[in-house]
């Protein structure tokens, strides 16, 4: 059965020892994928200059039409849209911007997102696009355990946040779904002891604030939580092996990175079990990879900026939409059976990357460092200064509560180890336990203090 044919009926769920949500689809050859995903593209690039004002102008203007796409490749004949192109269309064409392909009656659902600019740029989707996405959130989910015996505790952000709605996708798989809401951490482990949640999603330092503030409330995450699988997107960490496993001892659970874009899907790729790579919603979405300055694609395997192209979603087709983020893919089959692309790692934003003296440096690969030393808490905080025209990286860290060495010596090994794997030689400060502040949501590690340079 293909995923099209699934309908909103219990029947539709395998049994829970299926190892897949759709057999046929997830374990295809990768010429197959391959020519699901031409066909899927040359119908949605039409559909796109059949129903959107702005890509007929800016297609016609670029002297490309559909019908040249014969082959996967040939995407790249077509401009580049960004963030600021979809809220240029959206004040030019109120109130949805004239990407939208679809009259506006079979528009059923937006999310929106704000950005630095505070202007709320709408996604829309229709009905068909909501139910698409929510059966690619529950194979999703499938792979990475998730079973309708199940009890998933959703605390993500339902307003306007894309985020929210997965939550459907977990109850179309059958697991037994709490709308819980981002409420207040002492609320949230209280609905989740109650009712004994087995399964909750959240970010990486929001996983790690809500285990710690569990324990200074005499509850232990391991015993008195039912909680098996956590869920984690929106920063790197989940990504960052030494982050997950410093997670999953806290919670005594398997924790699973997933990645999403508030422009497209609440999660376009996520971990099976294998936990090596997040498998991507190749079915809906066209990945490129490319090298930001020259937009040539990058090899297999190397860094470079995520650009998107929707294959389905029809409400607002996205076509070559620069991401920003900064990743790298596979797509050698899995050892769990699916052959799907994987999504290696999201290195960072291009945002915030920093540049220290001519070495690119995410702050995402000083956490890999911070969180390998278990003298160190895992807590970190980079500032970056100018200082004779110079920068200057100083990273600062928290000893362990259990450290009982100088800090000096603490200070100089964590220095060498930043500097082997990134080859940057930092100043580091080493400071007491508890002093950086806890992030409740995405964590601002970063404080750049060069005037002008990266405002
Ligand atoms: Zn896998």
């Amino acid at each position: 059965m293909g995923h099209a044919d699934r309908h909103l009926s219990p029947s539709s769920v395998p049994a829970s020892d299926a190892p897949y949500w759709d057999a046929a689809l997830e374990t295809q050859s990768r010429a197959n994928w391959d020519a699901l995903k031409l066909d899927l593209l040359q119908r949605h690039l039409r559909h796109a200059y059949a129903g959107s004002p702005y890509y007929r102008a800016a297609w016609d203007a670029a002297g490309v039409h559909p019908d040249q796409v014969k082959s996967l490749d040939d995407i790249r004949r077509f401009p580049f849209i960004t963030k600021q192109t979809l809220r240029e269309r959206q004040l030019a064409a109120p109130p949805f911007g004239d990407l939208v392909a679809v009259p506006e009656r079979d528009i059923v659902y937006i999310s929106a997102s704000s950005g630095s600019t505070g202007i709320p740029t709408a996604s829309p989707f229709t009905a068909r696009d909501f139910d698409d996405w929510m059966d690619y959130e529950a194979r999703q989910f499938w792979s990475s355990g998730l079973r309708p015996e199940d009890r998933y505790c959703h605390s993500l952000n339902f307003s306007l946040f894309v985020g929210g709605p997965c939550v459907l996708g977990a109850q179309k798989l059958g697991a037994l779904s709490i709308h819980a809401g981002t409420v207040p951490s002492e609320r949230l482990l209280t609905i989740a002891r109650q009712f004994q949640a087995t399964a909750i999603w959240t970010t990486p330092s929001y996983a790690w604030y809500l285990g710690e503030t569990a324990k200074k409330e005499g509850i232990d995450p391991k015993k008195d939580l039912a909680i098996k699988r956590i869920f984690v997107a929106g920063e790197p960490g989940g990504s960052i092996p030494e982050t997950r496993n410093r997670i999953e001892e806290l919670w005594g659970a398997s924790v699973y990175d997933y990645y999403g874009l508030s422009d497209i899907f609440g999660s376009c790729a996520g971990m099976c079990e294998e936990k090596h790579g997040l498998h991507w919603a190749e079915d809906h979405i066209l990945a490129e990879v490319l090298d930001p300055e020259t937009g040539e694609p990058v090899a297999e395997g190397e860094r470079g900026e995520l650009v998107l192209t929707t294959l389905k979603k029809s409400a607002r087709p996205m076509v070559r939409f620069r991401s920003g983020d900064i990743v790298s893919f596979t797509s050698e089959p899995c050892a769990c059976g699916r052959t799907s692309q994987r999504l290696l790692g999201v290195h960072g934003r291009l945002d915030d990357m920093l540049i220290i003296k001519g070495v690119n440096l995410f702050p995402s690969d000083v956490e890999a460092v911070a969180r390998k030393d278990h003298d160190l808490t895992g807590e970190y905080k980079l500032v970056v200064e100018r200082i004779d025209h110079l920068d200057h990286l100083t990273v600062e860290v928290e000893r362990a509560a259990s450290y009982k060495g100088s800090d000096t010596n603490l200070a100089e090994r964590f220095a060498k180890h930043l500097k082997s794997v990134t080859g940057v030689l930092p100043a580091v400060t080493i400071l007491p336990p508890d002093t950086l502040p806890r992030a409740t949501h995405k964590a601002k590690r970063v404080e750049d203090r060069r005037s002008g340079v990266w405002a």
